[in-house]
């Protein structure tokens, strides 16, 4: 029997974003713009928009950009305005299973500086302590003021409190990270997941701006997911939803933390492939990195070894898609990113095994964000904010 698939109808309209978060939106997607166009961009009247850029000019977040001015542009409405980028900073601090990352970003979401280091101790007051000094080290050497800051890491993270509910992998549970990092920083502190994060990350700043509904798959040590329909992440009861790591995988018999064997996310994790090429002399040390830059020079062990985890996630993305039948699943993988032939492992898997899916290649993308993927994930944690509700989070606003 041929297989039905899902035909290309429109998809349904987007939510429409008002008041200033719309228009600093609109600014950040279309802009440099003329008041007036902004207007019909953002479907409010001219006056509306005059007074909402006014204080939003106020609060340092937009700027009036004469110098991009047409020459005949006289007068307020045909004066363009731009994002600010001079003015403020947002920090970020991403909490990896090896490492944690730290940075600064500017309001259009560019990694401006970043610090990654080993964990000293995973104790979450040591970490948070080390993480908060090396912060304040970059903020020494930055002239903007900072905003904030946003923490992103894998696991199940409940953004209401900023609490990480459960990170096993780093043997987190119940951790307070919000609290914790703002008592040490002294700056109003966002916490969320990470591939909840990418998915915000790529609507603002990313290539998945005209998708109305999308799935963000995150590949490293945690493996885990994200689904958000017209810009609205879901969360479900408990801030529960996205974990995909303890997904069944045929054929493989990696042990995994929660007693079975063949979990997702311990079959293609970082940390087994390193072991693996660890094992066959590809490697001289436990570090993820290095079998990556093997794998680009050209080492057939260390490219199998991607191209086989590559199809392995493309049967996951498979069900994934049938499951959500999104517009666009983006995947945040190293070896997707930088290893020749994985993405076509992935979509020759979505075209053998989903049902859903009419066009593996341009529904199923490759992260916008390279090798700033942590940096910009947490960094988006507070800009997101920001661009939610940009004057509360400018006037030192509430989580
Ligand atoms: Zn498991």
């Amino acid at each position: 029997m041929e297989r039905l698939r899902r035909t290309d109808v429109p998809s349904a309209g987007r939510r429409v974003r008002t008041g200033p978060g719309g228009v600093l939106r609109a600014v950040l997607r279309h802009g440099p713009l003329a008041r007036s166009t902004l207007a019909r961009v953002v479907g409010q009247s001219p006056a509306s928009i005059t007074g909402q850029s006014a204080e939003l000019i106020e609060a340092g977040l937009l700027r009036e950009a004469p110098e991009l001015a047409a020459p005949k542009a006289v007068g307020r409405p045909h004066m363009p305005v731009d994002i600010d980028t001079g003015r403020f900073v947002a920090g970020a601090l991403h909490i990896g299973v090896p490492y944690s990352t730290v940075a600064l970003l500017d309001l259009r979401g560019r990694v401006l500086t970043e610090d990654r280091r080993d964990h000293r101790s995973t104790d979450p007051a040591d970490l948070v302590a080390d993480a908060a000094d090396r912060l304040r080290k970059l903020l020494a050497a930055e002239d903007r003021v900072p905003l904030g800051v946003g923490v992103a890491t894998g696991g199940w993270v409940d953004q209401d409190d900023g609490r990480i509910i459960e990170h096993p992998l780093i043997g987190w549970r119940g951790v307070p990270i919000g609290d914790l990092l703002a008592g040490e920083i002294g700056l109003p502190v966002w916490v969320d997941g990470h591939s909840r994060a990418l998915t915000s990350a790529e609507e603002l700043f990313g290539q998945g701006l005209d998708a109305s509904s999308v799935v963000q798959l995150f590949i490293g040590n945690v493996v885990d997911a994200a689904f958000a329909v017209d810009g609205v992440v879901h969360y479900g009861p408990r801030s529960a939803a996205g974990g995909v790591a303890h997904l069944p995988v045929a054929g493989s018999g990696e042990p995994c933390f929660c007693g079975r064997t063949g979990c997702f996310q311990v079959t293609v994790s970082e940390a087994t492939l390193v072991r693996r090429a660890l094992a066959a002399g590809v490697v001289g040390r436990p570090h993820f990195p290095d079998l990556v830059r093997a794998a680009m020079d050209g080492s057939p062990f260390a490219v199998e070894l991607f191209h086989e985890r590559s199809i392995r996630v493309g049967r996951a993305v498979a069900t994934l898609l049938d499951l959500l039948n999104p517009d666009r699943l983006i995947l945040a993988d190293a070896a997707v990113v930088h290893v020749p032939g994985c993405l076509e492992h992935v979509h020759r898997q979505v075209r053998e095994h989903s049902f859903a899916c009419a066009h593996p290649e341009s529904t199923v993308i490759a992260t916008s964000f390279r090798e700033h993927t942590l940096s910009v994930a947490a960094g988006t944690v507070m800009l997101h904010r920001l661009y939610t509700d940009p004057l509360g989070v400018s006037r030192g606003g509430s989580r």
